[in-house]
């Protein structure tokens, strides 16, 4: 997608980002407004609008996202004490940057989701 879309230009090294794991066809980097001590945005390379368009479109780079997210995980020490990992889709879900993206929240107890 290029220039229009933020998180290509993240991909691209155009706009600076703390990134924390990085593989050939995925990239892991710091939320720049954290909702919990940890929160990591991981992201396919290849553009992709959405989950669902990432999932019917490209299923084992779907997996590498979550691979990727679980390795985080891992890293950031939210293995034990467990951790939250979501996409927001669309306008119902509350999304706001249209290239997908997994947020990875852990580090503190986080709550019912839908209390
Ligand atoms: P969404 O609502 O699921 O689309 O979430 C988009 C997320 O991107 C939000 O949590 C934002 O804080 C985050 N975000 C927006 N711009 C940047 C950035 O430049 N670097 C890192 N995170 C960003």
């Amino acid at each position: 997608m290029g220039s229009d879309c933020l998180f290509c230009r993240i991909v691209a090294g155009e706009i600076p980002a703390t990134v924390v794991r990085e593989t050939a066809t995925t990239l892991a980097f710091r939320d720049i407004g954290p909702k919990a001590p940890v929160h990591v945005l991981v992201i396919p390379k290849e553009h992709y609008a959405d989950v669902a368009t990432l999932a019917q479109g490209d299923p084992a780079l779907a997996g590498e996202v979550l691979a990727t997210a679980a390795a985080v995980a891992e890293d950031e020490g939210l293995l034990g004490d467990g951790f939250r990992l979501m996409f927001n889709t669309g306008a119902y879900g509350g999304q706001e940057v249209f290239h997908v993206h997994a947020h990875l929240l852990g580090g503190a107890p986080l709550g019912p989701m839908l209390a």
